[in-house]
């Protein structure tokens, strides 16, 4: 089994239910077991800004399912849960995205793992390093708190707790 860990965000309708759902269809998969899940929090919108705040999250999951697999699953979830095609960086229903599968460096079209953003991302950051303080990125060295501290006043530090 390999740790994974995955970022999750939705944020139009009932935004923390469909958290809620995502988090339940993965623990109730096949292939993988839910290991831990961070608090949920509320984001202004990255990219295009002009849309509804996200509700944010992570998780850390075991599976023996390899990354391409992994990916097709959470396509899946994506889909099942009424995630319709937008523009990039748009408004979703929700969003699955691979932050971490093992220490694995992998850039291939349509699939980089590290999450190539996760390290500048308040969103990510901060809800991992509930879980994973001492995770170190494969690429950088670094731990997940080092990256958040680096990220300083640069980070969408805005992104909030959300007491549910
Ligand atoms: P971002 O990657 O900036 O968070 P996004 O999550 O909004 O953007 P999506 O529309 O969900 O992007 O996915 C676009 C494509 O990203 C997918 O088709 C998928 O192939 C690709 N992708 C590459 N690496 C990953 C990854 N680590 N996790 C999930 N999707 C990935
Ligand atoms: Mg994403
Ligand atoms: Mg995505």
């Amino acid at each position: 089994m390999v740790e994974c860990y995955l970022g999750l965000g939705s944020n139009i309708g009932d935004r923390v239910a469909m958290v809620t759902r995502a988090l339940a269809c993965l623990a109730s998969q096949p292939d993988m077991v839910l290991r831990d899940i961070s608090g949920l929090y509320l984001t202004p919108a990255w990219g295009h800004r002009d849309q509804p705040d996200f509700v944010n999250a992570v998780c850390r999951l075991d599976t023996h399912l390899a990354p391409r697999d992994l990916l097709a699953r959470l396509q899946g979830i994506e889909a099942g849960l009424g995630r319709r095609d937008r523009f990039r960086w748009g408004p979703r229903e929700i969003d699955l995205d691979i932050l971490f599968y093992g220490d694995e460096v992998l850039d291939e079209a349509g699939l980089q793992v590290p999450h190539p953003m996760l390290h500048r991302r308040a969103f990510v950051l901060i809800p991992l390093v509930e879980i994973a303080p001492h995770l170190i990125h494969p690429e950088t060295g670094f731990k997940i708190s080092e990256h958040l501290e680096a990220i300083g006043e640069h980070g969408d530090l805005k992104c909030q707790s959300l007491d549910i």
